[in-house]
């Protein structure tokens, strides 16, 4: 009896080992999707929490590779070598509601929509705004946020006091992003580009650049972290933040679904709130 038991045990462990290993390479192959960065510190964080009994009921479907560009505060950042903020959480209640395990895969800006196109990323949120340029390549969810253009310069600046100056002035941007594309249609506008917001802010403080032009919400956080710069009170253009998914893709559907459910029972607008006070 005894050595029946033993057996038994022998084979269980052996099963679970095989199991265990299964998983793993598993998640190997997964990290290996892209060249980007995947962050499995938030990732698993962000599945060991907020699981709710139901979704700890439902077995997962799998992952779902979110890419973004984490340093857009509050939206993407790293808290430590976790990414948190504004899309994260909203990615991650979408992941539960749809039974999936968000993996958040960080790489440049640039690259989220071709890592999107080429089934690299399932889908691509970072504060990301709708554009009809961007909808020829991708296809958008509804939209979750607005977001507006805005201006920064150091305190007391001379040469950039209105949208107007920045057609004689040096003006520091995030490289793909629609300041970017705003500015460059800027007829005498010198346009800097860099992979970073963070750096194009580093730029201004260094005078390198004589403006920023940057979402709001980010360029709030920006400001709070760099002494004498300021936000230009004149906002520059109004946009609207969406997910980004590959063309006629289902998931399109189901992203939807589940933000409709998330605004409508307040999520989102609580996610939103945690975030910017
Ligand atoms: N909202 C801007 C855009 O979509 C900037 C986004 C970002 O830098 N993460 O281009």
């Amino acid at each position: 009896m005894k050595k029946i038991l033993s057996a038994l045990l022998a084979c269980t462990l052996i099963g679970a080992m095989v199991f265990a290993f299964a998983g793993c390479s598993n998640s190997l192959d997964e990290a290996e999707k892209g060249e980007s960065k995947t962050n499995s510190a938030a990732n698993s964080a962000a599945k060991s929490t907020d699981k709710s009994t139901a979704d700890e009921a439902k077995p997962s479907k799998g992952e779902l590779h979110m890419a973004t560009n984490a340093f857009f505060p509050p939206y993407e950042y790293y808290e430590e070598d976790k990414i948190v903020g504004i899309d994260a959480e909203i990615a991650k209640a979408i992941c539960d509601k749809l039974g999936y395990d968000l993996v958040i895969d960080d790489m440049e800006f640039d690259s989220i929509i071709t890592a999107v196109q080429s089934g690299k990323a399932d889908f691509g949120m970072a504060g990301m705004t709708v554009t009809d340029e961007r909808k020829e390549a991708i296809d958008f969810t509804d939209t979750y946020a607005n977001a507006i253009q805005v201006i920064i310069v150091k305190e007391g600046s001379d040469k950039v006091k209105s949208a107007d100056d920045l057609a004689k002035a040096t003006v520091g941007v995030q490289l793909g992003t629609t300041g970017d594309i705003y500015v460059s249609d800027i007829k005498g506008c010198n346009v800097d580009q860099y992979s970073k917001g963070n750096d194009a802010v580093l730029a201004l403080t260094q005078g390198k650049v004589d403006a920023v032009v940057i979402d709001n919400e980010p360029a709030k956080a920006f400001v709070a972290a760099n002494e004498g710069l300021t936000i230009l009170e004149e906002p520059f253009e109004n946009e609207d933040y969406a997910i980004c998914v590959a063309k006629n893709s289902d998931l399109t559907g189901q992203i939807n679904g589940a933000l409709k459910e998330l605004k409508a029972d307040g999520t989102i607008q609580s996610i939103i709130d945690k975030y910017i006070k």
